[in-house]
């Protein structure tokens, strides 16, 4: 129960406070709140109901299932860390099939279960092709039965389905985004690793709308100079490490596809290093050719390193139109962004004009498809099209919902190119989306942020959780030094103040010794203790040098509220105050 009430608090602080702070008020999002049930079409739509997969495949005698790359990969895995009697070559191979290990194909990975011989793991029984399993949990909507709905298994459909009011909403400007936090459901082959991969877990994501033709970022100079460790695409495939490059330089040189992606993975980089995440174990890491979606323009994931090894715990994709095209072709409602022209503009357009009553007579209850078939040529095709026709005075043209041949003659269409007056351009807008996973985030944060340290006497090593005030569930502790009813006036006092200023806190007027007290609260990531010592004053400590300061009661809370809240620092509150030097600060 303690164990579980920790990763709560952190997660609303993370997702809540943080998540809030650093994106959505600093980027001026809105944000939404989309249901989880969603209707079949939607998915359908956005392709999860044919394509969300994972390639699985079955113990043959007992039919119990395992996702396919898993294996691969703990087969490899084992076999570089255990056979010491592998040649160079062999590890080449595996280190190089782990490296493209999410990029390979069903038929890839069957061929490579098959050739290295990889059987089910618990039963040592054979194994069965890899083949496709869909992620989503099924539900029906509705008391008939009849209307197929999912449990989301992202939170970005709702934004995407909704884009035309929240366009309007930002005052039918771009580029704009949403935000959305909440649960995302999907039913893993293998859930393991903790928090890692469970099936029903905190996702907080950002669809940035953009203009495709312009995806410069107006504020691409706050992030250009940062420098941290990055995995390009060639990196990976060549065997190399990934390698400190200054963002600025990957966008120049288009490593990164452009700067509002550029933008993202720098405040990314930003925000998880102010969690208390080890920038020395986080890179980001370009998604491989096939790994990434035929229509994304470029990917990257943030990866922290964890007991686990390289985790995904954020994905930065430009998704180009693709979202929004998809739910318009489905829904019939055109999710588009106008661009007014301050002049209106001559542009040359072509036009494909079918004669309906020419079709009719020829094609019959065909003619439906005849004309749509003509109207979604491609400008290559339609004025190939005209050249025949002109020519030739007719021409076999390929209908596909016909599935056959059809012939077209001169006076069934008119092809023309016009000069025509635009007053404005309408375009699908691109979506540059920052998925984070905040039960990965944690489960690294808490990794990355515990230490032990020696007890005073130096018997014991103290477990403390380096917790950034930003993050830490608990913020202070308030103790009045010893059992004492005017000291836990006081005490009471500060605690009213730090309730006021919005601050959680833990007040203990045990008489446990004060050094237990500390480590009891070190322990939980606090990172600071006021200790009421005398009426008019305190003391305040910090939780990792230990360092203490003399403050006046009034202050204490104001002082605490002003370090958490980021508006100043430690170092600037311990160069401001009287330091206290007491026996004390430590366990
Ligand atoms: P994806 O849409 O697959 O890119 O996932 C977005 C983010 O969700 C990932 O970067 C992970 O941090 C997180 N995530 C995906 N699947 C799971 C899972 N089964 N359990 C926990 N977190 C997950």
């Amino acid at each position: 129960m303690a164990l579980r009430a920790v990763p709560l608090s952190l997660t609303s602080s993370l997702s809540g406070a943080s998540f809030f702070q650093h994106f959505v008020l600093e980027e001026n999002m809105l944000e939404v709140d989309c249901p989880c049930v969603t209707p079949e079409i939607v998915l359908k739509a956005s392709g999860h109901v044919d394509k969300f997969t994972d390639l699985m495949v079955k113990d043959e005698k007992t039919g119990t299932c395992y996702r396919a790359d898993h294996l691969l990969k703990d087969f490899c895995n084992e076999k570089l860390q255990k056979d010491l009697s592998i040649s160079p070559e062999k590890a080449a191979e595996l280190k190089r099939v782990l490296a493209v290990l999410d990029d390979l194909s069903a038929e890839e990975l069957g061929a490579k279960i098959k050739e290295y011989g990889i059987i089910a793991p618990d039963t040592k029984n054979p194994l069965s092709d890899p083949y496709p399993f869909n992620l989503m949990f099924q539900t029906s909507i509705g008391p008939s039965g009849l209307s197929p709905g999912y449990m989301r298994p992202e939170t970005a459909q709702g934004i995407f389905v909704n884009f035309k009011d929240l366009y309007y909403y930002n005052g039918n400007k771009l580029p704009f985004a949403a935000a959305q936090i909440g649960q995302a459901f999907r039913n893993e082959i293998s859930p393991r690793q903790g928090l890692l991969r469970v099936r029903e877990f905190t996702l907080a994501e950002i669809e940035h709308f953009v203009d495709p033709e312009n995806k410069a970022h107006p504020k691409f100079s706050d992030v250009a100079n940062l420098e941290f460790l990055m995995f390009p695409r060639e990196e990976q495939m060549s065997g190399h490490a990934a390698k400190r490059i200054p963002l600025g330089e990957a966008v120049s040189r288009g490593t990164v596809n452009n700067e509002t992606l550029g933008y993202f993975i720098g405040r990314v980089y930003l925000f998880l290093t102010r969690l208390g995440i080890d920038k020395n174990r986080l890179r980001f890491r370009q998604h491989l050719a096939n790994e990434m979606a035929h229509y994304a323009a470029d990917c990257w994931d943030a990866e922290i390193e964890c007991s686990y090894g390289w985790i995904e715990c954020v994905g930065i994709a430009d998704r180009s139109a693709y979202d929004l095209r998809a739910h318009s072709e489905k829904s019939g409602v055109p999710l588009v962004a106008q661009e007014k022209f301050p002049e209106p503009r001559e542009v040359e357009k072509l036009f494909i004009n079918p004669v309906k009553k020419e079709l009719g007579l020829a094609f019959k209850g065909n003619q439906r498809m005849v004309v749509e078939a003509l109207e979604a040529m491609n400008e290559k095709e339609a004025l190939g099209m005209k050249d025949t026709l002109e020519s030739k005075g007719e021409m076999e043209f390929y209908v596909c919902t016909l599935e056959k041949n059809v012939t077209i003659k001169k006076n069934m269409v008119t092809i023309s190119r016009e000069i025509k007056k635009e007053h404005q351009r309408v375009f699908t807008p691109s979506v540059i989306e920052p998925s984070f996973g905040i039960g990965r985030i944690i489960f690294c944060l808490f990794e990355h942020s515990f230490y032990m340290r020696p007890s005073k006497a130096g018997d014991e090593q103290l477990n403390v959780f380096r917790f950034t005030p930003l993050v830490a569930p608990i913020k202070c502790t308030v103790f009045p030094l010893v059992q004492n009813q005017q000291y836990e006036e006081v005490a009471k006092v500060i605690s009213q103040s730090l309730t006021t200023a919005g601050i959680s806190h833990k007040i203990d007027i045990t008489g446990t010794s004060i050094g237990k007290r500390y480590a009891r609260t070190d322990e939980l990531g606090v990172p600071f203790a006021i200790t009421v010592d005398s009426t008019s004053s305190v003391t305040i400590r910090e939780r990792d040098s230990k360092d203490q300061i003399r403050v006046n009661v009034e202050r204490a809370a104001s002082v605490v509220k002003e370090v958490t809240d980021g508006r100043t620092t430690w170092a600037v509150v311990w160069s401001t105050f009287p330091h206290h030097s007491s026996g004390s600060a430590d366990e």
